[in-house]
């Protein structure tokens, strides 16, 4: 890690700063790079600009990446967090902002990616001047960058944010709650796996290992019972497994033993990093698809599912049902319409699986390539003054 960053120490307006072409700093050497090295930061994954917005009034302090445009407005949540460092909090942000760029990419979103930063203590009262100064900052950036919820924020967030500016969505009474749109992305998703690994893609008679019951977890669980697939699921809140187990004839285990069941599918919809060193070895599936993000400890862990012969369904191409329901939002479109571009999942993890096998690379991997393979060619066509 390098040394912390001195933070934009400017109050309004924010401190934009545009960043060069990818090959950035090609005169100087690592070595004489000092303190924190923005530009190549920015260089490394070809991030487009960076926003700090600092005011005194209020104590905001907070961070716009915004990591790609081609495609549209960059669009991602605000998380809200008690960041070690500013650097810290810089390196989340690009990190999030670019994983937000693919995303939309391959859901075949008119989206960019961005996402922004609070640094500070999300579990505070004083929240509408806080709120209110990032959605300034936001405002300040004309549309070139688009908010949502994230950790840490909430609607009512949303709506001081929108007393500031437009370039807001999931406000109260707007796309409601996203998950029974993910949950549908990921049942298709699943499907396509069978299919993918069958040529019949039917759920009909298979298990399911359904890791966490929440609001997709859910949702999913009664998607696959009416498709006639038993289902074995676990939460670390029992309140929820019973609602499964009591309304999709699951069988519940405990949260461990999750891993060890032999099943045709084991569906992450808890938390992240759960595809690791520790996990891997004991997984019993064909196919691992899930609503969570991040499932992979570390993209060798892609590898080493590919290795045992395990089709992972990559996560942010599966879930990407959360993102479509933000994109009905901002579009108005019916909720029939966001069904149906979520199901396109479907599609889309079989073309992914088609460039795994064409260019001999693990499904995580052939999801990156589908996503700059879209935004390449966007960026081609839209390369003449019309
Ligand atoms: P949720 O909070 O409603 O549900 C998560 C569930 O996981 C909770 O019931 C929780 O008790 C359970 N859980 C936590 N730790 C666990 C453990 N160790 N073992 C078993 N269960 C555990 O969240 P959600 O909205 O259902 O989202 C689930 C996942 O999908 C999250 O990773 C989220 O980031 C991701 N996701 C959600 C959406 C969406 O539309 N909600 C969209 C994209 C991605």
């Amino acid at each position: 890690m390098k040394a912390p960053a001195k933070s934009s120490g400017s109050s309004s307006p924010a401190v934009s700063i545009p960043a060069p072409s990818a090959a950035a700093d090609p005169g100087r050497t690592p070595g004489e790079r000092e303190g924190l090295d923005l530009f190549a930061l920015l260089a490394e994954h070809e991030h487009e600009q960076v926003s700090a917005y600092y005011d005194p009034s209020t104590g905001y302090r907070g961070i716009i990446a915004i990591h790609s445009t081609v495609l549209g407005p960059a669009l991602g949540g605000t998380r809200f967090w008690s960041y070690p460092s500013d650097t810290a909090a810089l390196v989340d942000c690009l990190r999030l902002a670019r994983g937000m760029t693919y995303k939309a990419a391959v859901a075949g979103l008119n989206l960019g990616g961005g996402k922004s930063v609070i640094i500070g203590d999300n579990r505070t009262t004083r929240r509408e001047a806080l709120f209110r100064a990032h959605g300034r900052h936001v405002e300040s950036l004309k549309g070139r960058y688009i908010t949502a919820e994230d950790v840490g924020t909430s609607t009512g967030d949303m709506e001081y944010i929108k007393a500031e500016t437009n370039h807001v969505t999931g406000l109260i009474g707007t796309s409601g709650d996203p998950s029974p749109v993910t949950a549908y992305g990921v049942y298709r998703g699943m499907k396509a796996c069978v299919r993918y690994r069958s040529g019949s893609d039917s759920l009909a008679g298979k298990l399911i290992a359904l890791q966490g019951c929440g609001s997709v977890g859910y949702h999913l669980a009664k998607l696959l019972r009416a498709e006639g697939a038993d289902i074995v699921c676990t939460d670390i809140d029992p309140q929820r497994v019973k609602r499964v187990v009591e309304e999709c004839g699951a069988k519940a285990v405990a949260s461990d033993a999750i891993y060890d069941v032999r099943a045709a599918i084991f569906a992450p919809c808890a938390l992240g990093a759960v595809i690791n060193d520790a996990t891997v070895p004991r997984l019993q599936v064909e196919i691992v698809a899930g609503a969570a993000n991040n499932q992979l400890a570390l993209d060798r862990h892609g590898d080493l599912l590919e290795r045992r012969g395990i089709t992972y369904a990559p996560d942010y191409v599966i879930n990407g049902g959360g993102l479509i329901n933000v994109n009905a939002e901002l579009h108005g479109w019916a909720p029939e319409r966001a069904r149906s571009k979520a199901g396109e999942i479907y599609d889309t993890l079989l073309r992914v699986f088609e460039i795994a096998r064409e260019e001999g690379i693990p499904s995580h991997q052939a999801a990156d390539r589908l996503a700059e393979q879209r935004i390449a060619a966007i960026a081609t066509v839209r390369r003449n003054f019309v």
